[in-house]
Formats: C-alpha cells, structure tokens, sequence
C-alpha cells in the first residue's frame, strides 16, 4: 500500500479518519436544550416546538410548518393528509435515499420508479409524463444531495394531471428555485433533520405548506388523530409523530445559523470543485440550471468505464478508508433492491443505475479544513490512475 501514497502530494495532519459528516453547535444549541430541560418541558409540549415552527416557516416564507420526530414521518404525515393510500400510485425517483419510497409504502400506495436525467441525478420530468396512470395520485420530487429539480416543470405536469407535489427537501434546506426557497413549491415539502443533514435536530421532521386545512390535518394526525377541540376524542386513526421541546431546542439554535452553515458549506464545495473540475475522468454535478443549490454531501462522478463493474465503486471507497478518508458511495438504485423489485418503471432506469456505481460523496461539514480537502482530492486523483 505504500507506493499509493507516493504520488500524493499533501499529507494528512492528523492519523485519524477525515469523517464524512460532523455536527458543529455554533450557537444556542446547549443553553436553549438547557432552558427546555429547566422548564421540565420535556415531551412535545413547549415554547421551542413553538418557536421553532414559526421561525422555519418565516425562513421558508410559507403560512405553516409542523414539526414531526424525523424526516420519514414527515414524508409519511404528508401522504396521509393528503388521504393517499391503498390502490394508489405514487411517482418517486429511482435514485434516491430509500425513505422517500417507504413512506409510500407505509401510506399502503405503491412507488413508481422514474429515472434520472443522463447528465444530472435528478428525476427527469419527461420519464414521469411516462408513468402517469389512473392510479397516480402524487409525485415525490427529491432535491438530491442538495440541487433543486426542475419545479416548474414538474408543476405544471402535476396540474395539468390533477396531482400533488410532496417535495422532498430532507438534504437541501435552503436550496432556491426563483428566489423560493425548496419544499415551499408543491403542496407539502418535508425535510428532515439527522444528524448529517445542513442542518440537525438529532432526530427529527418538518412539513410545510401554504394550505392551513393541510397543516390542520397533519397537527391532527401527528397527535394520535385526536380532535383539537376535544381531548381524547378521535375523530381518525393517527400517528405520534410528534417533535420533543429538546429537540426543537436544538433545531431552532441551528435554525439560528442555518445561512452561515450554507455558506461555509458552499466555500468547501468550491474548493472541491476548483480542484477538481479539470481532473480527466471525473464529472462533477455542477448546480443545477433550476435554482441555487445548496451543498450536502461533495458528489464526485467517475466516468471510467472500470465503474460500469458493480465492485470497482466499494473497493475505491475501501483504498480511501485506508487512507483516512470516509467517503460513502452514493444511493442504490431503488429498483436493484428487494423490497422495490415489484415496482412499476418508467423504462430500463439506466442513468439512475450510472450514478449510483460511478460515484462517491465525499465528505463535506463546515469544519472540514482546506487541507484536508487538499488532501481528499489529491488521494482520489492518485488512486484513479491506479484503475
Ligand atoms: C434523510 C432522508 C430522509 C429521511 O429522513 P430521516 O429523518 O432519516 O427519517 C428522506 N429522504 C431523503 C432524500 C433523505 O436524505
């Protein structure tokens, strides 16, 4: 293993492993999750859950958001208010986390699988005119690691069949279409906020939308069904999707400091595109023509044909583990795991399958030092030329 390293130019500082994501509190995390530990309001009743709300709603300019205990829930809350279930049909891209398809799974609907563009990982508007059916109710557009899809077309798609848009914002907080900010374009957007997302609660969901009788819904079913005016009476069978007032604590601090993280986060992404963006052999996802992405996770394309071998992608990712460098691969292509086999597709999805055995996400937090991105590209470079 030794001779790999030759060829690098800069040097790691420390022996440890770079990490592929780091939290960072930079502002009130810890005296506001204090304060709601000190209230003793503890479960999901408490001014953060509060505060939290109307300030991620202001951030989004949408009349409401609704705080739920992780992004899934949201996805899941969403399809449910929306009275999507059995016999349903659903549009979600087949390169995506696997989350987006098990909401829909969950909501008792059935996934429709639709592919990515050939030169950017997004959902394709002209592969989802294919799959529309009687059965289709929705479509679950997902602004992958970051980059907004194209709304306006899948908007007008979606009016002109009669269905909904649930945006799926989970990795993309703050990213723009037009000056509007992502999950705040279709019906409901839903984000989540794990620990690796922009930004974190530790567990955690929001849904928004600009229709009050919606977020009604979802206060309604994320509260067990029971009727707001009157306690204990169920008027349906809901769900406890419900956010804790710590958790909201933590969510409001970063919340605090969410353009500062997007903006550190745009300047390592730069540096990695700087770096990068003449290395023969590798396609990097430049942001997007459709808005103002943000930056989630620094996706890197190989277009080596060596990559078209399922394994070439994980023993590359297993060399840069060796080096000290957690890279991940990308998202399987749905249709290539069990529990989606079943579902139907628009065609042979084979961009959605390019991207996920061509790629890696490499790390990217706003801590991640220059050097250690010098370092990242350089041992990448090295080690493609060893193919
Ligand atoms: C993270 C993620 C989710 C799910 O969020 P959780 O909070 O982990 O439940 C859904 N969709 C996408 C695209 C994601 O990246």
């Amino acid at each position: 293993m030794g001779g790999n390293f030759m060829s690098i130019k800069y040097k790691k500082i420390s022996s440890s492993v770079i990490p592929n994501a780091v939290v960072e509190f930079r502002g009130n995390e810890k005296a506001y999750v204090l304060d709601a530990l000190e209230s003793t309001w503890i479960s999901s009743v408490g001014k953060y859950v509060e505060m939290f709300e109307r300030q991620f709603a202001q951030y989004h300019r949408v009349a409401n958001a609704v705080t739920v205990s992780n992004g899934t829930c949201a996805l899941h809350l969403a399809l449910q208010a929306l009275k999507i279930g059995h016999g349903d049909e659903v549009i979600v891209p087949n390169f995506t986390f696997a989350a987006t398809a098990n909401a829909v799974f969950h909501s008792g609907a059935t996934p429709v699988l639709v592919d990515s563009y050939s030169d950017h990982w997004n959902i394709d508007p002209d592969e989802i005119v294919k799959v529309i059916s009687s059965r289709t109710k929705a479509i679950i557009p997902v602004h992958l690691y970051g980059q907004p899809c194209d709304m306006e077309k899948i908007l007008n798609i979606a009016k002109k069949n009669n269905l909904y848009v649930i945006e799926d914002a989970a990795e993309a907080h703050g990213a723009e279409i037009c000056g509007r900010k992502v999950g705040s374009l279709g019906h409901i957007g839903c984000f989540s906020f794990y620990a690796n997302k922009i930004i974190t609660s530790g567990e955690g969901g929001m849904c928004i939308t600009n229709t009050p009788e919606l977020a009604n819904r979802m206060c309604m079913l994320r509260d067990h069904g029971m009727n707001p005016q009157k306690r204990y009476w169920n008027d349906e069978v809901g769900f406890n999707y419900r956010m804790t007032n710590i958790t909201a604590a933590i969510g409001l601090a970063q919340l605090e400091f969410i353009d500062e993280i997007i903006a550190l986060r745009k300047m390592k992404a730069d540096l990695y595109r700087e770096l990068l963006e003449a290395c023969p052999g590798v396609r990097l996802i430049m942001p997007a023509p459709f808005g103002r992405s943000v930056d989630w996770l620094q996706c890197v394309y190989f277009e080596s044909e060596h990559f078209d071998q399922p394994n070439t992608i994980e023993d590359f990712i297993l060399k840069l583990k060796k080096a000290g460098i957690d890279a991940r691969r990308t998202f399987y292509p749905l249709d290539a795991m069990p529990p989606y086999v079943v579902c139907r597709r628009s065609g042979d999805l084979k961009n959605s399958h390019w991207f996920s055995s061509h790629g890696v996400a490499l790390p990217l937090y706003p801590l991640l030092t220059e050097e250690e991105i010098h370092y990242i590209v350089s041992t990448v470079k090295a080690f493609l030329k060893e193919l």
